[in-house]
């Protein structure tokens, strides 16, 4: 049977032409970067093409771009390493609450250590005020960190505006966001952003898993967080993953010059999904923002089922999609986004998120729509709940750390 894939934003297939740069570094192309030889040196120079094509890609030089083993391990130098480095000057730290973990677990660390973590709420769209962070600051605050968008909901967050009222407060603080959904979806430029660090990975823009990269602002003061040798200039040490790099730079070369097409086309089938669920599914909603949200982006509630049973049905048909995010999927804890937006837990165990990406089709978002009005009615039928019995929202509490307001 055909398979639909639409959790790109859990992960993308690799590129064709990104293996084929790959695979030589495996087999030819295999020195260590920091041997002094001739395989040594072809493969530093493999290592700094690619820095540079993903510092392009950025808007950032090549001197800027760290290379890191992760998205998360990027958001983790970030926040721990911008926090360390500038104790001195404070202790208070800004971030959102619908942060991915790799930033939320990472500022929980913090506050272990002694920082004091502001948890910014979002809108019933997942939107952080500028307000809000305006009020938030003070003059303890050494970092602000805040997402480009979000990977649940897919709302873009307004980091060009947010970065000019931290900066007007103090130049110092420091401004991170992490931008692992964004790249490869939306332009992203750091010196048009004004942010002093910005996170990216590899597998979410058709590049292998296992490689990120960090944008250190030259002149930014950041810890490492890894002691070793002298790789990334003594910034993060490990030898390099030289395939991985070569697979990113080329990923990231291919995202910027195909960025315009990418996001017409998922945009195109993105609205054409979201119109047709909405249309065909009675008591569905549409989650984050309207407008502002990622090209390829299609994130629902349905009241009265829960999104596990969903993804489990349209698996059957052939259907990949996500219910919250791929790390909160398998657990029955409802998504913290969702809580976040001031949905009730009850309601936010009926959503599903859809994520086009480069392959989509306009066939497969047909059969998509054609599939869900069915699986849901189904579902509906053996649930316990209706419009006569709402969810008990009680019900669903696991634990003691699901507040909403
Ligand atoms: N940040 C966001 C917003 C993400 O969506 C993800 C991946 O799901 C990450 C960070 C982590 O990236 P990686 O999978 O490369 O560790």
């Amino acid at each position: 049977m055909k398979r639909i894939y639409l959790d790109n934003a859990a992960t993308t297939p690799v590129d064709e032409e990104v293996v084929r740069e790959m695979v030589p570094v495996f087999t030819e192309n295999y020195g260590n970067p920091s041997s002094i030889y001739k395989e040594g040196r072809d493969a530093k120079k493999l290592v700094e093409e690619n820095r540079a094509k993903v510092a392009d890609a950025l808007g950032a030089q090549p001197n800027e771009i760290f290379f890191t083993g992760s998205g998360t391990e990027a958001d983790n130098w970030a926040l721990k390493g911008a926090a360390r480095r500038n104790k001195k000057r404070g202790s208070h730290i800004i971030t959102s609450a619908v942060e991915h973990h790799a930033i939320l677990h990472t500022a929980q660390q913090l506050e272990k250590e002694g920082f004091d973590v502001t948890y910014l709420p979002v809108d019933e769209y997942g939107k952080v005020s500028p307000e809000d962070l305006k009020k938030a600051l003070r003059d303890d605050t050494i970092l602000v960190s805040i997402m480009m968008a979000n990977n649940e909901v897919g709302t873009i967050e307004p980091i060009k505006e947010m970065v000019e009222i931290v900066k007007e407060h103090n130049p110092r603080t420091l401004f991170h966001t992490d931008a692992v959904q964004a790249f490869g979806n939306i332009p992203v430029d750091v010196k048009d952003l004004g942010v002093d660090l910005l996170s990216v990975s590899g597998h979410k823009i058709y590049g292998p898993k296992g490689i990120g990269a960090l944008y250190i602002k030259k002149g930014t003061p950041v810890e490492n967080i890894l002691q070793g040798g002298a790789q990334e200039k003594n910034r993060r040490p490990g030898t390099e993953n030289t395939a991985s790099i070569a697979g990113f730079g080329k990923a990231a070369e291919i995202a910027k010059e195909k960025l315009p097409e990418h996001t017409e086309h998922m945009q195109k089938l993105r609205d054409k999904l979201i119109k047709g669920v909405l249309e065909t599914v009675p008591k569905s909603e549409l989650t984050g923002h309207p407008e502002d949200r990622l090209p390829g982006n299609a994130s629902f509630i349905f009241d009265y089922i829960e999104g596990e049973g969903i993804l489990l049905s349209l698996d059957l048909a052939g259907i990949a999609g996500s219910s919250g995010s791929a790390c909160t999927s398998g657990s029955l804890d409802p998504s913290h986004v969702l809580l976040a937006l001031g949905l009730p837990a009850g309601r936010a165990h009926g959503s599903l998120r859809l994520t086009l990406g480069r392959d989509t089709t306009e066939e497969d978002i047909d059969y998509v729509i054609e599939q869900l009005g069915p699986i849901v009615k189904r579902l509906r039928a053996m649930s316990p709940l209706d419009e006569a019995h709402p969810i008990d929202a009680a019900v669903y509490e696991h634990g003691d750390h699901h507040h909403h307001h």
